[in-house]
């Protein structure tokens, strides 16, 4: 037999597999509202004018390509950090913060994964039920067992919050905890800081360890706003783990731009733990790659490009919002009578439409709409030229 032979098929990616049946769809009207981008008012993957601003700065003084240092390029993690605690964070004053460039969000989880396996072998994972698709997947992969806290409601169109906290409550000291920061993947609905404030309180009481996503910071209400979670933990005393993604606040999906941090009790801890998270980073990849956080450096430190970004970042979320109340007045247009205040009340990329599998089907077979069969639809996906026909069949599958 040959080498291969007893290799099994992996499942497909559900949400690449929509993809590719998109690209095959002869219908001129087909919208795919599956993939996690933003696309703007024209359905283009944007290019961000500071982004573009950046790299002509870089390119006016072109540099060798030595290998990075393991933990990334300095100025980029400093960079992450204020950006993510806030430029006159006690925490980062104190140096309690160790900050890692990484391959993507992607990457900032994965090695925190790693390190987190290290450190506590037995730990059980607890991500929200729903989550993003990889999240169980990577650390699984990372040798932990993974479990659920219940977080959607269907019925209340929100977060299933007693039964989260109660679902903590009965989690073991050092069990990992994936937090979802802002703008709840695939839900769209967020914890208000108030239920932030019992979340921590229940870490900190059972001893369990946070580990926050934080995939689409400024795509809820602002970057501080997004942002302000942060403060709160920072402010509990807690030690935490943040992934951070410039992947979509940057519109540089393909340049891999992320990064871990990990708040520690002392600065002389936060060296060891860095230590260890180089470590991680050397054994699998052993090095970032320099174009996309020079980039995302370039515009964060240069007030002028950091200005820019903002309001470029601020135009993708009011796009999207106003995406949401149009689609709102939409569907109502056209007859839908049930209460439709949810889709405004969501945050970010996604919306849980509350369509069942069933009528994503129809929606995909009748009109040519793709989306997830839990029902997720890319709001970010909608513009004003697509509209009209995916309320209109929305409003006829709904009725
Ligand atoms: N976490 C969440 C919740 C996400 O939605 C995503 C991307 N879709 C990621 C992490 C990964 O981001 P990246 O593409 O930067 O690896």
């Amino acid at each position: 037999a040959s080498l291969f032979a007893s290799v099994d098929m992996a499942p497909r990616d559900p949400i690449l597999g929509l993809n590719e049946q998109f690209q095959a769809d002869p219908n001129p009207n087909k919208v795919n509202l599956g993939v996690g981008v933003y696309t703007d008012e024209n359905g283009k993957l944007p290019l961000l004018a500071c982004v573009k601003e950046a790299e002509n700065v870089l390119a006016e003084i072109p540099k060798p390509r030595g290998y990075l240092p393991i933990d990334g390029i300095a100025a980029y993690d400093k960079a992450v950090q204020s950006l993510v605690f806030g430029a006159d964070s006690e925490v980062l004053r104190a140096g309690r913060v160790v900050t890692v460039q990484a391959l993507g969000g992607t990457g900032g989880l994965k090695v925190g994964a790693d390190f987190l396996k290290r450190l506590n072998p037995s730990a059980r994972v607890l991500i929200s039920d729903p989550s993003w698709e990889n999240h169980r997947a990577l650390f699984e992969s990372a040798g932990f067992d993974v479990g659920n806290y219940p977080y959607y409601d269907a019925a209340a169109r929100g977060v299933a919050f007693e039964a989260m906290l109660g679902a903590l409550n009965q989690a073991q000291a050092g069990t990992v905890i994936v937090l979802h920061a802002c703008c709840h993947n695939p839900t769209g609905y967020d914890l208000t800081p108030a239920q932030w404030g019992q979340v921590i309180a229940v870490v900190q009481a059972r001893g369990l360890v946070p580990f926050l996503d934080m995939a689409y910071q400024g795509f809820g209400e602002g970057i501080a706003e997004d942002g302000a979670v942060i403060q709160q933990f920072v402010a509990s005393g807690l030690d935490f783990f943040v992934s951070t993604s410039f992947s979509k606040s940057f519109s540089l999906y393909g340049e891999r731009v992320g990064a871990l941090s990990v708040v520690c009790e002392s600065k002389e801890e936060a060296a060891r733990v860095l230590s260890q998270l180089k470590r991680v980073i050397r054994t699998n990849y052993s090095n970032p790659p320099t174009h996309g956080a020079q980039v995302v450096t370039t515009v964060l430190s240069t007030p002028a490009l950091r200005a820019q970004w903002e309001q470029e970042l601020a135009n993708m979320r009011e796009r999207i919002r106003s995406m949401r109340a149009a689609l709102v007045d939409r569907l109502k247009a056209h007859g839908v009578a049930t209460d439709l205040r949810f889709i405004t009340r969501q945050k970010g990329m996604f919306s849980y439409s509350g369509l069942t599998p069933q009528q994503m089907e129809r929606l995909r077979a009748e009109y040519g709409i793709y989306g997830v069969s839990t029902g997720r639809i890319c709001v970010a996906a909608l513009n004003t030229h697509n509209i009209d026909y995916v309320a209109k069949a929305m409003a006829a599958i709904m009725r």
